[in-house]
This record gives structure tokens, sequence and C-alpha cells, in this order.
């Protein structure tokens, strides 16, 4: 027997008056008086079957019997439809097949939810995720997801790249997350982590001598999930040897020009813009800025210094700072509107938000206004750019309260008036990140990238004396507003990496005993080597244009980090935590 002489939608006009044969998914069925007509699908489209009594009476009693979802195999001839029925949405829209037998192959239960229905609960599709991913959607996703790791493999594989294996069940590979552990039946007491990344593996191949190493690898973060997060997520992870910064961003870069090419037939402007840290924090109070949008943020500091407003002199009298942005169209914002984004302002660490609205008259109305003298007032309005019909916006505090104000405010206007345009691509690289930011909480220095990148050279002598100053050969991909990738060159040499441990607070021997291995392999020459590792689940995400990072992943969790389709986590058994030499917790109480 066979199942199909073509897959549903491949079946076309050349083929009329030949026999065929389709298997698939009863998509549809509709009784048109006296002729049934099913839609057949498979994952390669649709094709019409026909059943008509005169001609296959057997046919019709199985179709009228069949529920949609049903698995059918017919067989038939090509015919070509009438010119009024002909779909030209549809690639097998000028033809069906005339069915001679119908056979059902498995049935399908009433189902919980129709396909179509746009309104269904997410963990209900999760649970009955076999079905859920019949839907044209979720299927066009996953294979963009295919296409996408295909043309990486393709990509690197042409440049020299080996596809190696790291492992799973392994020692903390930190990321600055919480590690996933699982105990050791074999030795209780003791935990394998899963990996962070395979940061430490990639670095010890290049040590060995491989040069050019790539992964499509699976990542744990213990963390709180988020519409971009899941517990588990997919990365291109790759290292290069002898390699300098600029080398590994023109490899992503042309990536990233690949995958918009082939997928998106988008040609990309070269090059992406190199952006320093220092300047995005600056200019766009984010080390993530969206450049879709303009609201620039300037600083009009010294212009305020001695200004007659008090707000605005305390802040720089302490050294801190006011800047500004404009937002066009923003003049006409009611006063509760205003109220409102002062209310924002202050969810971000502010003390409120000030403003000049500028009337289309060119005349400014603000109530901090008749604190502020003309050249106070136009050198503002100057700094920012802003026109007739325009708001700005200053925020005046320590510095870094005015860089978080500012920076959470942009993107929050850029969605009130929809300032974005969708069509266009804001693609960077930020480079120069500090090496390391001070933890308040912890009260101690901590990597901000992570501990294996290495400082600039010319920055290293730093290290112990003013480790805030140093800044890093770390950069970041960012598109649209989100980090899509983050790399470093790395530290090659023990004593560098010593010192970085000592200076995030590690003794020698916690350095030792964490990270033996890796300073082990450091001592018998380790090439310069860096690399970077792409999100692939929020790169499909940005080809396939969805906000959640659920819609990539075929079988995701939900919150809670729940599993609605298997029910993980599940408690273990008395018997499972016995061999592993565990205390059998007493059972979670159920929620009310
Ligand atoms: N291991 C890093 C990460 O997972 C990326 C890298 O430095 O290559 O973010």
């Amino acid at each position: 027997m066979t199942y199909r002489t073509e897959h549903c939608g491949d079946f076309n006009e050349s083929q009329i008056g030949t026999d065929a044969i389709a298997s698939g998914w009863t998509a549809r069925r509709r009784d048109h008086g006296g002729l049934v007509f099913i839609d057949l699908r498979d994952r390669s489209g649709m094709v019409q079957l026909v059943i008509d009594p005169e001609h296959a009476p057997a046919a019709l009693d199985v179709a009228q019997a069949i529920r949609v979802e049903s698995v059918i195999r017919a067989t038939g001839k090509i015919v070509a439809r009438a010119p009024e029925t002909v779909n030209t949405n549809l690639s097998t829209g000028a033809i069906e097949i005339l069915v001679d037998t119908l056979e059902e192959l498995a049935p399908s239960d009433p189902l919980p939810f129709q396909l179509d229905d746009e309104g269904v609960d997410e963990a209900l599709r999760i649970r009955h995720r076999a079905l859920d991913l019949r839907r044209d959607v979720m299927r066009e996703t996953q294979y963009v997801r295919t296409m996408t790791t295909r043309l990486i493999r393709r990509y690197l594989e042409d440049r020299g790249f080996w596809e190696l294996e790291t492992p799973i069940l392994t020692k903390s590979t930190p990321e600055g997350a919480r590690d996933f552990v699982v105990p050791a039946r074999l030795e209780p007491g003791s935990v394998y982590a899963l990996p962070q990344s395979p940061q430490l593996f990639k670095q010890l191949f290049m040590m060995g001598g491989y040069e050019r190493y790539y992964q499509i690898a699976r990542c744990f973060r213990d963390e709180a999930q988020r519409a971009d997060r899941q517990l588990e997520f997919t990365q291109l992870d790759l290292e290069m040897s002898f390699v300098t910064r600029d080398e590994i961003l023109e490899l992503t870069e042309g990536l990233y020009c690949a995958l918009w090419q082939e997928i998106l037939g988008i040609e990309l402007p070269r090059p992406f813009l190199r952006i320093t840290h220092a300047e995005a924090m600056l200019r766009f109070g984010s080390d993530k800025p969206d450049l879709r949008y303009g609201l620039e943020i300037s600083d009009v500091s010294e212009l305020v210094a001695n200004s007659g407003f008090s707000v605005f002199k305390g802040a720089v009298e302490k050294g801190g700072a006011v800047r500004a942005l404009a937002c066009p169209g923003a003049a006409a914002l009611s006063r509760r509107e205003l109220d409102e984004l002062a209310e924002f302002a202050k969810e971000w660490g502010g003390q409120g938000l000030a403003y000049l609205l500028l009337d289309p008259s060119g005349e400014v109305r603000s109530p901090i206004a008749k604190f502020l003298s003309e050249e106070e007032l136009a050198g503002i309005i100057a700094a920012t750019g802003a026109q007739p019909g325009d708001a700005v916006f200053l925020a005046a505090d320590s510095a870094a309260v005015v860089v978080r104000v500012l920076g959470a405010l942009r993107p929050h206007l850029a969605a009130r008036y929809e300032l974005a345009d969708p069509k266009a691509w804001s693609m960077l690289f930020v480079v120069d990140f500090p090496l390391f930011g001070y933890d308040e909480n912890e009260g101690r220095w901590v990597a901000e990238h992570h501990m294996f990148t290495a400082p600039r050279a010319e920055d290293e002598d730093r290290i112990e004396s003013d480790p805030g100053s140093v800044l890093s050969e770390a950069y970041d991909f960012v598109v649209n507003g989100s980090e899509i990738a983050s790399g470093s060159l790395r530290i090659n040499r023990p004593d560098l990496q010593e010192r970085v441990f000592r200076t995030v607070g590690f003794s020698d021997e916690e350095a030792e005993d964490r990270f033996g291995f890796l300073l082990r392999a450091l001592r018998f020459g380790a090439p310069p080597h860096g690399g970077i590792a792409p999100g692939i689940d929020r790169t499909v995400m940005l080809l396939v244009g969805t906000e959640s990072i659920r819609d990539v992943i075929a079988f995701p969790k939900i919150a809670g980090g729940f599993d609605p389709l298997t029910d993980a986590p599940s408690p273990a058994t008395a018997e499972q935590w016995r061999d592993l030499g565990l205390v059998v917790p007493p059972p979670k109480k159920q929620d009310a």
C-alpha cells in the first residue's frame, strides 16, 4: 500500500486525469447537496477531496462519519475544478481529487478547541500541543526555526567551524543566573549543574587548538520567567581563536544579513552601527537602544547649572545631571497624561518629570517656565531639537537615576506614539562595556558580562586600584531594542584570570575549587580567543514577528516553570529521594 503519490500541497494542474493517493488530516468537511468536500491537510498544504455518492457510495459513508482532524487516506483521480470554484489562495486551488476510496486511518476525538480560534487559553493549547502544532502559524514558525539553524550551520561550516558538543551534566558555568542542579546518586550530597552556557567548554576547545567551534546549544538558567525568557533556551554558541573583536562582529553581521536575506528577503544595510556602552547610556539611557525612532537624550546640566529652578541647580551641584528629550506631538498631552508620566518616572526611581510643552504657535507652557531664563529655555529647546507641537521632558537627579528614568521613558513614549517604523530594523553592536559593576546588595564587584571576559589591554593595570573604570572587550548585538547576542574576547592568561577572580571576591582557594579546571588549562598555553552567543529563540521571534518566546518554542513552559503538556515538574517518589540520599520534603500545600 502507498500512502501518497504526492504531498497534499504539491498536487497540480499538470496531473489532471492521473491517479492520485493522498493522506493527511481532515481539516474541514462540507456537505453540499449530496456532494461532500474534504480539505485534506499535511505539512505541505491542502488539497480538496470531492466525494460524489453516484461515483463512490462507500466513500460517502466513510466521509459522513469522519470527525475533523481524523487521519484519512484517499484514492482517486485529479480533476480540474469548475472555473467558478477555483481558489487562487491555495497552491492546489485549480484542481481537486475525485475520490474512489476513502479510509479512516486514525479517528480524532471531539476537539478541546477549534484550531482557528484565536482566543484559546495558552495553557490549554500547550496541554494539547500535538493539535496546536497543526495550526499554520505554528508550522510556519517551526519552519522558520529549521531554516534558521540550517542556514547557521551552512554559514559556519563554510567558514571552517566545527560543530562540537559539550556536556549537560557538568559543573557550574556561571552567567549570572542560578544553576539548575541534578543530585548525583553515586555521590550522595553532590550535584551536577546544568550549563547556563557552554562558555568554559568552548574556551577549552580553543585551548585544545580547534580554532573555530559552534554549537546549537541548550542552556539552562533557573530564573524568573518573563515574556522573553524560558528556563531552558537555545543559543548559537560560537568561539574563535587568534581573532579580533571586529572579526567576530563582522561574522555575526554577515550571518544576520544572510538570515534576513534568505528568510525575509530583506537586504540589511551594512555595516551595522557600533556604539560604545558609554555613548548608548548617555544618548539613549540604555545599553540596548532601539534606533527605529529618535527621542535622543541631551545633557543640559551645564546650561541649567545656575538656574533659578532649584531642582535643576541642586542636581548639578550634587554632582548629578539634568537631561532632556523631545517627544514629537506630545504638546497635546492632557494634565492627567502628564501626571501619569510623572508617576511612571517615579516607578523608575525618579522624583518626577519636568516638562515644557511647545504650542504650535511656538509658545512654551510649563509650570517651571517661570523659573527658567530665556536663554535656558531656548538652550533646552535647541539642545533637544524640539519643534512646535512637541514636548520636552526633563529629569534631574544623580546621573544613574536620570539614565534609568529617561531610558525607560524613551520606549514608553515610542510605544504610546507609535514612533517606531514597523518595517525598519535597528541592528547595532554595543561595545566597550565596563568589565565590572558594583553590586550594592552583595557589597562587591561583579562581572558585567562574565568572569572570563578580557579587560581592554590599556585598562588592565587598574583592575585592583579602580575596577569601576576598567572597560572590557565585551559586546552585545542589539536588534530593535532587545539584546540578541552577547560575547567577548576572553582572558587567555592564568595570572589575569586570577586577578579578575580576586576582584569579584573569590579567594585563591575558592577560585581553584570552582574553576581549577579552567586555570589548569590556561597554564598550558591558551590562544587569544573570543566568541559570541546569539539567542536562537529570540532570533526566530524577530523573524516571525512575535513578542512571546513561547510562540517559537515547540514545547515551552509557562509561568512558574510549569509544563502544561507533561505536568512537569512532578513530585519524586519516596524511592527516588532515597536513592539520591535526600530527605523527603513534606508535599507542597495545594493552593486554595
Ligand atoms: N556565554 C555567553 C552567554 O551565554 C556568550 C559568550 O560570551 O560567548 O551569554
